[in-house]
């Protein structure tokens, strides 16, 4: 072998390390390395998903050039034209319209957390703006917002290590075998050592296959259900009473909340046991230790928010955090979406999660970047196609390292939306769907093409290295966004990933201390940081400090609120988006493997319970139409007896079988997160 180039898995928040195997200048394979999460295992993307590096063009073509639309077509042009040109149409909007009229992404994939720094600030201090965001607003955007009023930071308490050891594991809406598999294997390694396993999901995963018990609950029925285990735990005195009184606020209003969803009323509204959900809180209460891992089963409602703040409250009642193999995970699913999160690729935070409303904080970053700084909170992601066509607000978009028109809710009315647009950036590796509708396009290196850092889901910094040279004339997304900054008027000049990293960790105290070097010699580094001499911190809260501005645990009470839109004559039937183990997000890596591409294809398949399938006429493996409000697509009906009656499932990877054309916009009030996870749809067999 001529070269092992040790790196970081860009197919999940898991965060495994491994060995890019280097043959010629090409990558010829991947090998586990000892990181501290995947301790020498990968799951099959892990090993496998190397392989769009060597650009097969099994679904889409690896970007080669800079292109610009000229008369209707993209055209390939130098850097000089196609920087020139962004530069110039920014600028030009800017003047007309104001800096607000942009709107940027930040990207959670493959660019790592340098770029995403870059780019925030380049939407900041040279745009004008803080219409920064990215793809944490369609999945963990409610985590960011609940666990941070509940507890004070936004992310997983503890570390995916401990997953394994801890006494009982709650898994509420989280399916580790699909999503993360080395998590998945914690979870079974944690059920062989002993653990009480208890699985909240309306359908029979392979977590709940193998749970001690399973609540097999309703679509849209999270709230009552959290509502009726907070019940149980106060009506039964089960709550640690000293633990409350000394580290918890809220109590009074979070009991008058939670007194009528008593178990039976939680019954009739979940479908879950009421002897069950009284079973499952005891042995919670009682375990010494017990930790709560959620996914995107609790997020991606438009009542999200709440439910994360009521799984938080039933750690609270309960005193189980400050201590190894206890907490809260809300476990990350695109591989550095907790990066873009860290270094403020959102509305309403800098680098570090310090407001852009804190005058002091803004004072800050103000001096560091030499110029004055917006002070109001920018707009969020899924609000953009409605403040461009029914607002007229937004006027360009920058979309860095994503695919809004596959990822999204409701892709026709987002064509519509960027096609209204004066100016499209896309900045990618692949020919997407959204860069059909770009008028620049903006080649960049990929994951295995440049260096840079990484945060894994629970808090951990690693460094991604370069193994390859790019193909054709592409760079790294850092030094892009420098470039277009240069030429609007505000000199960027990086020379490389880790002058930037040194310039965020100055900036940023929850980091300070995370240097590269520190990175080389520990394997990597779990924030909070402070110092060069502090080693990290693998799980928060010691001492029971909760990072509120009160210091304490916020209990909250919430109202159960059904779903928006419910089935009826027409559409008689609920979808529910979710993944497939050996593909990712959009499918531009992993559907251009030549391993993981043969695992399935398109068309996508939507998952129907054996009932519906009879009452409809539809056998496995047929091709259906499925219809929604907003359209319709075909699919390949997959007949599981997992599934519910009523409830159909769709992964949005596919291009043909696109469940986005389906999904409803309905977003959370506070995070603005879309109801993927529910919408009404009917399905005729072609
Ligand atoms: Fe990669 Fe996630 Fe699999 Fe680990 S679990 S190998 S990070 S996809």
């Amino acid at each position: 072998m001529e070269n092992k180039v040790l790196t970081v898995c860009p197919y999940c928040g898991s965060g495994c390390q491994l060995y890019l195997l280097v043959e010629n200048g090409q990558v010829v394979g991947a090998e586990p390395a000892d990181g501290r999460t995947n301790e020498g295992n990968l799951c099959l993307k892990g090993h496998y998903g190397w392989d769009f590096l060597n650009d097969p063009q099994l679904l889409t073509s690896r970007l080669r050039k800079p292109m610009i639309r000229k008369e209707g077509v993209l055209q390939e042009v130098s850097w000089e034209e196609a920087i020139g040109f962004t530069a110039e149409k920014l600028n030009a909007i800017k003047e007309k319209y104001g800096p607000d009229a942009i709107m940027g992404t930040g990207s959670a994939r493959g660019p790592g957390n340098e770029a995403n720094y870059v780019m925030q600030k380049f939407m900041r201090a040279v745009i004008g703006t803080n219409n920064i965001d990215h793809c944490a607003r369609v999945c963990h955007g409610p985590s960011v917002a609940g666990l941070t009023y509940s507890l004070g930071d936004g992310a997983m308490s503890n570390s995916i290590p401990e997953i394994e050891n801890t006494d009982l594991l709650l898994i509420f809406g989280y399916n580790a075998a699909v999503t993360h598999p080395i998590v998945a294997r914690r979870i079974v390694k944690a059920k062989q050592k002993g653990a009480v396993l208890i699985v909240a999901d309306p359908r029979k995963t392979e977590s709940a296959r193998i749970a001690d018990t399973w609540l097999p609950l309703k679509g849209g029925t999270n709230m009552a259900l959290v509502n009726a285990f907070g019940h149980v735990l106060i009506e039964e005195e089960l709550y640690d009473k000293d633990y409350v009184s000394n580290f918890v606020q809220g109590f009074d209003e979070y009991k008058a909340n939670v007194e009528k969803y008593t178990p039976e009323y939680a019954e009739r509204i979940t479908g879950v046991r009421a002897a069950d959900i009284r079973k499952v809180m005891r042995q919670y209460a009682k375990s010494d230790k017990a930790m709560i891992l959620y996914g995107m089963g609790v997020c991606q409602f438009a009542q999200a928010v709440d439910v994360v703040k009521g799984l938080a409250s039933l750690a609270l009642l309960t005193g189980h955090f400050g201590r190894e193999n206890v907490g809260i995970g809300p476990v990350r699913g695109q591989n550095n979406v907790q990066g873009s999160c860290d270094m403020g690729a959102l509305p309403n935070v800098y680098p570090g999660y310090q407001s852009v409303e804190d005058a002091k904080i803004r004072k800050k970053f103000e001096k560091a970047w030499g110029t004055s700084l917006p002070d109001k909170t920018g707009y969020r992601l899924t609000e953009v196609p409605h403040l461009i066509l029914k607002e007229n607000k937004i006027k360009a978009y920058y979309i860095f390292g994503e695919d809004p028109v596959q990822s999204d809710p409701n892709a026709a009315e987002l064509r519509e939306a960027l096609d209204q647009l004066e100016l499209v950036i896309v900045q990618d590796i692949f020919m997407n769907k959204t860069a059909l509708h770009a008028d620049v396009i903006l080649p960049a290196t990929s994951w295995g093409e440049h260096d840079g850092v990484y945060s894994s889901a629970d808090r951990g910094f690693q460094r991604i290295r370069k193994a390859i040279d790019p193909p054709g004339d592409v760079k790294p997304d850092w030094q892009i966004i420098s470039e277009v900054s240069t030429a609007m008027g505000y000199p960027m000049a990086y020379k490389n990933s880790e002058e930037i990293w040194d310039e965020m960790r100055k900036l940023c105290p929850s980091f300070a201390g995370a240097s590269y070097s520190k990175m080389e010699a520990l394997g990597g580094v779990q924030w909070p940081c402070p110092s060069e001499d502090h080693p990290g911190t693998p799980y928060l809260y010691q001492g029971n400090r909760f990072t509120t501005p009160s210091g304490k645990g916020q209990l909250f009470a919430c109202e159960w609120r059904a779903p928006l839109e419910q089935p009826d004559a027409e559409y008689p039937l609920t979808l529910s988006t979710v993944r497939e183990v050996g593909h990712y997000s959009v499918r531009t890596m992993t559907g251009n493997c030549r391993a993981l591409s043969q695992l399935s294809d398109e068309p996508g398949n939507i998952q129907i319970s054996l009932e519906d399938a009879a009452e409809h006429g539809i056998a496995d493996g047929q091709l259906v139409q499925v219809y929604s409000r907003r359209g319709h697509i075909m699919a390949r009906a997959q007949v599981s007896g997992r599934i519910k009656k009523g409830a159909t499932y769709m992964t949005y990877h596919f291009w043909i079988g696109a469940c986005n054309e389906l999904t409803v916009d309905y977003l959370d009030p506070v995070s603005k997160t879309p109801e993927f996870k529910y919408c009404a749809v009917r399905i005729e067999a072609i």
